[in-house]
């Protein structure tokens, strides 16, 4: 349907708002007309919020009735390419555009008029008298030259009060002014020279630059292990699309990572980008969402959210660890921000690269498919992509109970030691012990409000429910039977292995990563650097050593546990298993000297350990994917988790039972659906869940048919119904 690109005062208009309701609004257009796509205040009820004019009204009521837009917000209309990428999004997700529009209104003060600030400079009048106080002023000017302070800042800086600095406003020595809060950011000069590439990146530079000159859309696979320069590539791609004038955005799985590469982008193009996560405070992220809308922002760097702002021209996604978990959001709208960037960039004639050293199924099917290209780059330095991994058989060492490190992996530790190398010791689970367990009568300690047992955490002396987060002390008696100190950890967590570790190798020195044992996402990477410059013998870390970062110094990886991650029915137990453990691995041997990678296993047979070892990861891509073709699972099929949870366990069986005998939707489609059954996570936050899974072909109209599905029935209150599409964990 074509739309007017501009509304007169009076006209009937279309108002998408944030309120959850099903439907657009119609309004008046206010008194100098209004865009398509303006942002705007309107009442609803006695309120007003916010909205964005999204049509023409739809009419067919009393029209005198039609209240005006309250007033136009002073920010750049949404466009045409941004309003189509949500209503496609909400589409594809399920989630109500309501919620769409939150999420790309998610900055406060947006109805706020150009929010200024008042600011002071050097004036060019002498103070009629010189004070201590006002000397101090005014050296504190003179030494930062041309810099603007607020009060505040000054009074602080200079030690003086506020009544000082107003006196020397009076006397002309200080200049008094506002200025718009939300500057443009600092530019960045896509034209200053970066590192001279190594062939193959260079020509996958190339390739990048390439796709960027089109001005289309474009997906690639930038396949490369960690420090093989992908980033130092996709930087080459982010300056060809400034160069041309154009937006670029780089995704990252985690706040800790951004630093380092807000760093990398200042040496590269001579200043800091915007950033938008949820570290930034919230006068920054209207100021980004601002100046991304109005082209004040050439380079934003963020977490999965940042897909929402309004770019003026996106002409670059990066979607860097494009296997990362973390990328799928789990909470309220689910979508994952991997499959969106892709979607985004398809809007706006981007270029979206996908950047991994273990890209996921998903992605490598893609490629095979001929929708994505793929850029290989080789390891640094002819360095081998990964050291030495072999097996440790743990049916054949001798293990002490309560001990974990084999004799095999002990020796191996100190023989690094001797020679002054590094050790990892990687174990993915977080706390002392995953279960707390009664001697007398069995009884483990589980959350009052999940279906899960509590951690303990020795650091923080309390048991932790890793669901939901609830802590408490840890009991002396026994919460069922009574009895005294018989309560044991059973199995190990990081604390509880840096226990044994100290015992193994008293004189050595031991740091253990764990996101839980570190305040800020700053301490956690001044220690990661601490421990690259060598603080640590023997570092002991969960998977966030997995990601992205570098140790020179370590050359030996020991896996506890290499079984844990292929227990369990998730369907992507074994690529999970496949990329974290190679991924760990790589953290061994990665400048000069070779690494080796020790995998403890009770069951090295197993094809996945196998895969691992051998290191033909073509190999393990393919019998993966013939496995999931077989099964008609992702990415060769598509499915659905649908989840009821409510405080009443029988009316979410209930429910479930009534959608499982109504699936005349589903069948119309050729879906299978299984269930409803009991989620593995029965019982989360006191409110019990039932699951129910939808399998379909990957061609079947898989999502019209859910909409219709879901909405034959009549959801009791207290009950919620949440539909994950292509769901990534199965809890
Ligand atoms: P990745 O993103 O694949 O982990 P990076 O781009 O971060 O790799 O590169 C790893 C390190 O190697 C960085 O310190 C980077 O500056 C350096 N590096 C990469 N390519 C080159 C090159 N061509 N010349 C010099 N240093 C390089
Ligand atoms: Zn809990």
């Amino acid at each position: 349907m074509d739309q007017p690109e501009f509304f007169d005062a009076g006209a009937l208009v279309a108002v998408l708002t944030t309120q959850p309701l099903d439907r657009t609004l119609d309004y008046r257009a206010p008194e100098g007309g209004c865009h398509l796509g303006a942002f705007v205040e309107v009442p609803l009820g006695p309120r007003r919020v916010l909205g964005v004019v999204w049509g023409a009204g739809e009419g067919g009521f009393d029209l005198s009735r039609v209240r005006p837009v309250t007033r136009v917000l002073d920010v750049a209309p949404m466009r045409a390419e941004l309003r189509a990428f949500l209503t496609r999004a909400a589409d594809y997700t399920l989630t109500p555009m309501p919620a769409m529009l939150r999420l790309a209104t998610r900055a406060p003060g947006l109805g706020g008029a150009v929010s200024m600030k008042r600011i002071y400079r050097l004036g060019h009048a002498d103070p009629d008298r010189m004070t201590g106080a006002r000397a101090r002023v005014l050296a504190l000017m003179e030494e930062f030259g041309g810099v603007a302070f607020t009060l505040g800042e000054l009074s602080q800086m200079a030690g003086v009060s506020n009544s000082v600095i107003k006196g020397l406003v009076r006397q002309g020595a200080l200049i008094e002014e506002d200025t718009p809060r939300d500057l443009p950011y600092p530019r960045l000069d896509p034209s200053r020279p970066g590192l001279a590439l190594t062939g193959d990146q260079a020509a996958a530079a190339e390739t990048l630059r390439t796709g960027l000159r089109a001005g289309e859309f474009g997906a690639t696979l930038l396949k490369g292990v960690t420090g093989s320069g992908k980033t130092e590539v996709y930087l080459e791609a982010v300056a060809e699309c400034l160069s041309r004038g154009r937006q670029a955005l780089v995704l990252l799985p985690e706040i800790a990572l951004t630093a380092e590469f807000l760093h990398r982008v200042e040496g590269r193009f001579g200043a800091k980008p915007a950033e938008w996560h949820s570290g930034v405070t919230m006068t920054e992220r209207r100021r980004c969402w601002k100046m991304v809308g109005e082209g004040g922002a050439q380079l934003v760097v963020g977490a999965r959210s940042a897909l929402y702002l309004p770019f003026r021209d996106l002409g670059l996604i990066v979607v860097d660890e494009e296997h990362d978990s973390s990328y799928k959001q789990e909470d309220g709208a689910l979508y994952n921000a991997r499959d969106m960037a892709v979607l985004r960039a398809s809007f706006c004639s981007a270029q979206v690269v996908l950047a991994s050293a273990t890209p996921s199924l998903e992605s490598w099917a893609n490629v095979e498919a001929g929708k994505y290209r793929r850029l290989d780059l080789a390891a640094r330095f002819g360095a081998a992509e990964l050291p030495e991994m072999r097996a440790i058989d743990m049916r054949r060492e001798e293990l002490h109970s309560n001990h974990w490190i084999s004799p095999t992996l002990r020796r191996a530790v100190e023989a690094r030691i001797e020679t002054g190398e590094q050790a990892l010791l990687f174990l993915n689970r977080r706390g002392y012990a995953p279960v707390t367990i009664c001697r007398a009568c069995g009884h483990q300690i589980g959350c009052d409000q999940c279906d899960a047992r509590m951690v303990e955490h020795r650091f923080l002396k309390r048991l932790v429910c890793h669901q939901c987060g609830e802590t408490k002390p840890i009991p002396q008696t026994c919460p069922s039977c009574g009895a005294a100190d018989r309560l044991a950890p059973v199995g190990p967590g990081v604390e509880r292995l840096a226990e044994e570790v100290a015992e193994a190798f008293p004189d050595a020195r031991v740091a253990v990563l764990s996101s839980d044992l570190f305040g800020s996402a700053r301490a956690l990477k001044a220690k990661i650097v601490e421990i690259a410059q060598g603080a640590a013998d023997i570092v002991i870390g969960t998977q966030l050593v997995a990601k992205g970062h570098n140790f020179p110094l370590l050359t030996l990886v020991g896996v506890i546990d290499a079984d844990l991650g292929l227990q369990g029915s998730d369907l992507r137990a074994a690529e999970r298993t496949f990329q974290l453990m190679r991924q760990v691995a790589g953290r061994a041997g990665r400048a000069e000297k070779p690494g080796i990678a020790l995998l403890q296993s009770f069951q090295p047979e197993h094809p996945v350990i196998r895969a691992i070892l051998s290191g033909d990861e073509e190999g393990f891509w393919q019998a993966e994917a013939a496995e999931r073709r077989a099964a008609g699972v992702p990415p060769y099929g598509r499915m659905a988790g649908i989840v009821l949870s409510s405080p009443d366990m029988k009316a979410a069986f209930d429910l479930g039972g009534q959608m499982a005998r109504d699936d005349a939707p589903l069948r119309r489609i050729g879906a299978q659906l299984y269930g409803p059954a009991p989620a593995p996570i029965a019982r989360i936050r006191g409110r019990h869940r039932v699951r129910l899974l939808v399998k379909a072909d990957k061609s079947a109209p898989l999502q019209a048919a859910l909409r219709d599905w879901a909405a034959q029935f009549k959801l009791p209150a207290n009950l919620r119904l949440q539909i994950d599409i292509d769901p990534q964990s199965f809890y």
